[in-house]
Formats: C-alpha cells, structure tokens, sequence
C-alpha cells in the first residue's frame, strides 16, 4: 500500500490509538509514527508495543511536522489538548479525532485549530469494553464503519484523503452532519450502554438479597450487559455528558415503550408481546446480514462491536 500520510501523531495511546498504530505499521500506510499520552507509564508501555515509532514529552511536541494529528483521548479531555496543540501545528496539516460524540467536540476543538489547518472530525464505529495501549489490535477497523462529519466549507481534499486512510486501515467511512451522527449514536450506543450500566447496577443491588446468584447463575442476557457495562467510566461518563440532548430524546421514548410492554405484562397481552419481539428480532437478522456481527456462540463480539 502507499504512503498516505508521512508523519501521523496519535495524541491519548489508548484502544482506539494503538489499533490505530498497529493497522498504520501493519500495512505500511504512512512513513512514520509519533505519539503522546498524559501519563509517563502509558508512553513506555505504547513504546515497547512497538505501534509508534517514537513519543514525545508533550502534546505539543508530539504535532510538530506532523501531517496528521489524530486526537484520541476521551471527549472531556479534547479541549485541553486542542489548545495545546493549536499552537504547533504545521500550515496544511490535518486535524481529526475519534470522540463518539461529534457536535459538542467540533464546538471545543474547532476555535483553538489555526487557519491553514483542516479539521475533519471522525468517529470509528468500533471498540471493546477494555482500555489501555495493550487492549488494542490491527483488525479492530476491519468492515467497521467510521463516520466522517467534515465541516461546511472545510476542505474537500482534505476530507477525500482522511477517507482514504481510514479506508486502508480497513474501515467502511460514511459521511454525515455532527447532530445527525449525535443522533444515530444516541440510539445505536449511547442510550443501550446507559441502559445495560442500569440492569448491572440493579442486578448488583439484587445480589445483596439473594447472596450472589446473580453471579453464578448469569444467563446470556445478563452477561451481555455486564460485558457492555464493563466499558471505560471515563469515557462513557464524557459521552453522556456531551451527548446530552440526543441521548435524553432516547431515553424518553425507551421508557414510553418499556411501560407499554409493562402494560401489556401486566394484561397479559401475549399478542402485543409475540408481534413486539417478532419486530425486534428481523432488526437482529438485518445486522448480521449487514455483516456487522454473526451468529457465533459469543455473539462475535472477540473482536469488538461498535461503539
Ligand atoms: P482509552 O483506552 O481509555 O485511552 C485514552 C487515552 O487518552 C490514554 O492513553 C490517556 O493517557 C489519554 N489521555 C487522557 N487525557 C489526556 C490528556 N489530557 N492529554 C493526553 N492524553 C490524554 O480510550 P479509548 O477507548 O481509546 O477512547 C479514546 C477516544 O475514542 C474517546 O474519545 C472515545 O469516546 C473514542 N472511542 C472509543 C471507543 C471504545 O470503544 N473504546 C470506540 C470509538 C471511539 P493515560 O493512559 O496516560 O492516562
């Protein structure tokens, strides 16, 4: 493959990054790798991993020449190192970065990125509930989406050729506006992982009364939540916290539907139960036709589904 950027600095050297850094050396896709994170630990650890080809002591230093500057630390933390940076970076680079939230990160980065500087905001769809430098690997991309929301009037070809590289690093890239994506995520991500946070909170407080058989005999459904209800409380604590308006527009039409099918519990309408979960089960084939997840044991998640 061609070198489609020479100098990529990967700012936060965590899953998202160092999948990142192992799929850009994997394939060869740019020249050379810089990286930098907040701690002094998480620097060696991304070193010996061997995804980078050097970090830097600062941010700041870490974007200079740097072609393209891919910001991947959680939401809350993406002022703070745009304005470090905002400084440093060379005329023509390319700014991106990975938040799962788009519109409230584009209103804090945007204003600290210079003129001359393209800014195209990103979000791959796609992670695992493990964090850290060492939780990431090469194919966490691969026939994910990554969804590109580049700002009116920004730069085309600096857009086609962001495209580009998240292409060759295995990803499908669909385009859309910041409130949209906000939306979409809303429904697909943020409001679920609220609501598995939920389920293994109330099972937690179960357990007290029924010593632990909440554990032990942990059915598929519930050991689904727990793995989703394992994801990082930084990051998911910023993207509540970002994502506020969308995700609380969901929230208020899951309870709606939860008190119908209560109702309908509460009835015994077996008929509304069968034809509401008749509905959500071609939901479930139309994804795995989609080839966004398969029917294996596990439900295929070894490899990461999207977040
Ligand atoms: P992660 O594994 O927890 O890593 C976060 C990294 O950010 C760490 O290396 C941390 O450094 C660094 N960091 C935090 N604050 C910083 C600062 N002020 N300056 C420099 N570095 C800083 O997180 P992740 O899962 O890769 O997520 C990163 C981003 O990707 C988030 O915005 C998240 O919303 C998005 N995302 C996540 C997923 C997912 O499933 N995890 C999927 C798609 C998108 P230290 O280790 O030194 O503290």
């Amino acid at each position: 493959m061609s070198v489609i950027y020479e100098r990529v600095a990967l700012i936060g050297l965590g899953l998202i990054a160092s999948s990142m850094g192992h799929a850009m050396k994997r394939d060869g896709i740019v020249g050379e790798v810089v990286g930098f994170a907040k701690t002094q630990e998480t620097r060696e650890t991304a070193l010996k991993l061997g995804f980078l080809d050097s970090v830097a002591e600062s941010a700041a230093d870490a974007v200079i020449d740097a072609d393209l500057v891919v910001i991947c630390v959680p939401v809350g933390a993406m002022e703070t190192v745009a304005r470090e940076i905002g400084p440093h970076l060379k005329s023509g680079a390319t700014v991106t970065d990975v938040g799962s939230v788009k519109q409230a990160v584009i209103d804090v980065v945007g204003p600290h990125l210079p003129d001359g500087v393209h800014f195209v905001p990103g979000h791959p769809l796609a992670g695992t509930e493990h964090s850290g430098p060492s939780a990431g690997f090469a194919d966490l991309f691969k026939n994910r989406w990554c969804v590109l929301t580049p700002l009116s009037g920004g730069d085309v070809d600096a857009s086609a050729r962001l495209r580009g590289f998240w292409e060759a690093l295995g990803a499908n890239v669909e385009i859309m506006t910041p409130d949209h994506h906000d939306l979409v995520l809303a429904v697909t991500s943020h409001a679920p992982h609220l609501i598995a946070y939920t389920m293994v909170g109330v099972a937690d407080d179960l357990s007290r009364v029924t010593d632990k058989e909440v554990v032990d005999f942990s059915a598929a459904g519930f050991r689904d939540f727990t793995r989703i209800a394992a994801s990082d409380p930084t990051m998911w604590r910023d993207v509540f916290l970002n994502n506020k308006e969308a995700t609380l527009e969901i929230l208020g039409r899951f309870t709606e539907e939860l008190f119908d099918l209560q109702r309908a519990i509460r009835r015994g309408d077996g008929q509304q139960l069968h034809d509401y979960f008749t509905r959500t089960r071609a939901i479930r084939r139309g994804i795995i036709d989609a080839g966004q997840d398969t029917d294996a044991g596990n439900f295929g998640r070894g490899d990461g589904g999207a977040k």
